[in-house]
């Protein structure tokens, strides 16, 4: 892979204009959601997207979300069942996910969906990322903008760290709100599947939707519905420990609410389950940074499995799973 220069663009008119004239000529920019911060690639760009996989390495089979400024400008690219016209209405501008039967004529290249009849689509709030997506107007294939398997950038310098030489630039818009990727949820005319639990929960998809949300089938030997969220995501460089109470010795250990005296980090140390979302990879690098030093053990105190804790686990579990 050629070596570029990242330049790192500031979050202003000439900072978007700069960002979406790289995106419309098939160049790779990071810029910065309500989420995570994405890695902007042109969808209808065959060459752009194939770039996006290999500046990430991530698995041609993982396909990726592409994303919007509103909801009629999704509207073309995929069918919407009543139930997605009602999640859209609902949540979007915001942190939501629907995987819908892709259009025949969506104009998106063929790896956006990899090989599947679906696409993913999202209409984000960031003011940065609007602004951007109304300046490339065309759809921007956007997963986390990080190295595939390692930890979700929050922060422009975590962009930065993980894809400078590889991408053309990363727009500065500062720290995430939310820090936690988006949730997931898949609508076919039947049903609704939760692939991936985030800010948004089950029961406000259920009772916007007026439908059940069920959970994305867990049977291991079942077809994989969403590849991104096998186990071995989300990975810090450290092995890292879940439930702890009592670190052991030379473990950075990581607390969550009061109680977690002697923790070298802490999520929120008021046991606040939103700033511990938006902490959480920013806190779990720097942890990596301190194993890194000492024994290379990570220790997480217990989160609480309501509400944002259940996303918040989602992902500590992928942290913690046995690595290939
Ligand atoms: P990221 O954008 O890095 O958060 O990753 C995108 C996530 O969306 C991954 O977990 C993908 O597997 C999932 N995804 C994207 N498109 C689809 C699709 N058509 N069907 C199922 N899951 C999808
Ligand atoms: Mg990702």
């Amino acid at each position: 892979m050629t070596q570029l220069r990242t330049d790192l663009l500031p979050a202003d008119p000439a900072g978007i204009a700069t960002a979406a004239r790289l995106l419309r000529g098939g160049q790779l920019v990071a810029f910065p959601t309500e989420t995570v911060y994405g890695l902007g690639a042109d969808a209808g760009n065959a060459d752009a997207v194939a770039a996006l996989y290999a500046a990430k390495g991530r698995p041609a089979e993982n396909p990726l979300i592409v994303h919007l400024p509103d909801a009629a400008a999704a509207q073309p690219l995929a069918r919407f069942p009543p139930h997605a016209l009602r999640l859209a209405a609902a949540f979007w501008p915001g942190p939501l996910t629907l995987v819908l039967p892709r259009a025949d004529s969506a104009a998106l290249a063929p790896a956006v969906s990899a090989g599947r009849p679906t696409v993913a689509l999202r209409v984000p709030a960031h003011p940065l990322a609007q602004a951007l997506l109304r300046a490339v107007r065309r759809p921007v294939a956007a997963p986390s903008a990080n190295r595939s398997g390692k930890l979700s950038p929050t922060l422009a310098a975590d962009a930065m760290a993980g894809l400078s030489g590889r991408i053309a630039a990363v727009i500065d818009g500062g720290a995430c709100a939310i820090g936690l990727e988006s949730t997931i949820v898949a609508v076919d005319a039947a049903q609704l599947r939760l692939l991936r639990p985030g800010a948004i929960g089950a029961d406000l998809l259920a009772e916007a939707a007026g439908a059940p949300v069920t959970a994305a089938a867990q049977d291991p030997n079942a077809p994989v519905e969403a590849p991104g969220q096998l186990a071995t995501h989300y990975a810090p460089e450290a092995v890292l420990r879940l439930d702890v109470t009592a670190p052991d010795p030379g473990e950075v250990w990581v607390g969550f609410g009061p109680g977690c005296d002697g923790a070298a980090l802490s999520l929120s140390d008021t046991g606040d389950l939103a700033e511990a979302a938006a902490r959480l990879f920013a806190t779990l690098r720097a942890a990596d940074r301190l194993a890194a030093e000492g024994g290379g053990r990570i220790g997480v105190a217990p989160v609480p499995d309501h509400h944002l804790g259940l996303a918040i686990n989602d992902r500590l579990r992928r942290a913690a799973a046995p690595r290939e």
